[in-house]
């Protein structure tokens, strides 16, 4: 059975996908272990927009790349999604399903996972196969999703490598993964991940394990293809600096539960959370030089010792003894955008 919605973009629940691409709503994920269940995530509302990219900040830990795992039904089997969760997807056919009803490795999810929603990560080698050529990986790729001759799909993956930006394309489409460098093997998954022309691209920290001047090319060629193929990204990464380069909205997340969001600008230039103020803190700038950097106190507490109220109440400096670690603060919005979690605010 389809588990489709419809095509009026109206959820069973009666929310409605507004003309957004993919909504997130109420994602509560958590996992079971030997010492009981662990709450990863807890509570996330995320929206992604054609021609936009929603950039997920937050150190490891804090449920971002769990939440995006989620959405491409890849959690492993210990992993429980709460049944008040929802993940609406508008399939390129126009119909809308509830991807936390798709079997993970029923037909619909590998048709979604891959054609409809592709994914990068940071370490393309534990992505490609050794022992395949990278025009291997991306005829495979478009074989999967599309009823083409296989010199079709060759000379549409040299058409990707040399789209990507690598050059002399024809003779690196017989090469293998340990033969390309490190920036090549990320233009070389990006044209894997874009081969059967996806409608939503997640990149989970791309270009964390790049130096700083490849970072900017990979950085400028996602804002490039996202102008020319018009998807949506959802951008995962630690570092606020990358979002400021590629990111159009912004949400901030710790410890399972999104601390602040807005676009790129209110999140950056007017940043209200006291945690996304100490991340914006912690990125090195020129006129530092010399300094020492700024580094969040404490570290990110494990989830099984989940503090209660707000979680980052035993790292934040602004922390009110009897107020923060009671109860989980509301929403405030300081505009129709840009909306944030903290007692510094409530009834302002
Ligand atoms: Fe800090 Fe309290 Fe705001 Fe949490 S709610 S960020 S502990 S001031």
């Amino acid at each position: 059975m389809r588990n489709s919605i419809g095509t009026s973009e109206t959820s069973m629940n009666g929310t409605s996908l507004d003309g957004a691409l993919l909504k997130v709503e109420n994602l509560r994920i958590a996992f079971r272990t030997d010492e009981g269940q662990i709450q990863a995530v807890d509570g996330v509302d995320l929206t992604a927009q054609t021609g936009r990219t929603l950039g997920i900040v937050g150190e490891s830990g804090s449920g971002k790349s769990v939440s995006t795992h989620a959405i491409m039904r890849l959690l492993p089997g210990t992993a429980v999604i709460h049944p008040d969760s929802s993940i609406q997807f508008r399939r390129k056919d126009g119909t809308v399903v509830e991807i936390t009803q798709l079997a993970p490795t029923g037909r619909e999810m590998r048709a979604i996972r891959g054609g409809e929603i592709a994914m990068i990560f940071q370490e393309p080698m534990a992505t490609f196969s050794p022992v395949y050529t990278i025009g291997n990986h991306i005829m495979e790729a478009i074989l999967a999703h599309e009823e083409v001759s296989k010199q079709e799909a060759r000379e549409r993956a040299i058409h990707l490598l040399d789209r990507v930006g690598i050059a002399n394309p024809s003779r690196r489409v017989d090469q293998y993964p340990f033969e390309l460098s490190g920036g090549m093997r990320q233009r070389a998954m990006i044209a894997v991940a874009l081969s059967a022309n996806p409608s939503l691209l997640i990149a989970d920290e791309p270009t964390t394990a790049l130096d700083v001047t490849i970072q900017a090319q990979i950085l400028a060629l996602m804002r490039e293809l996202q102008e020319e193929m018009g998807m949506a990204i959802l951008f995962i990464t630690h570092d606020l600096g990358v979002i400021s380069q590629i990111a159009h909205d912004v949400v901030v997340m710790y410890l399972g539960q999104i601390m602040e969001r807005g676009t790129v600008r209110e999140v950056i230039k007017e940043a209200k959370h006291p945690y996304t103020q100490n991340l914006l803190q912690a990125i090195p700038r020129l006129e530092s030089l010399g300094q020492r950097l700024h580094a969040i106190g404490g570290r990110i507490p494990s989830p099984m010792e989940r503090p209660p109220g707000c979680p980052f109440h035993t790292r934040c400096p602004q922390a009110m003894p009897g107020v923060c670690d009671k109860a989980f603060p509301e929403t405030t919005h300081f505009s129709p955008t840009h909306e944030v979690n903290c007692f510094l605010y409530e009834g302002s």
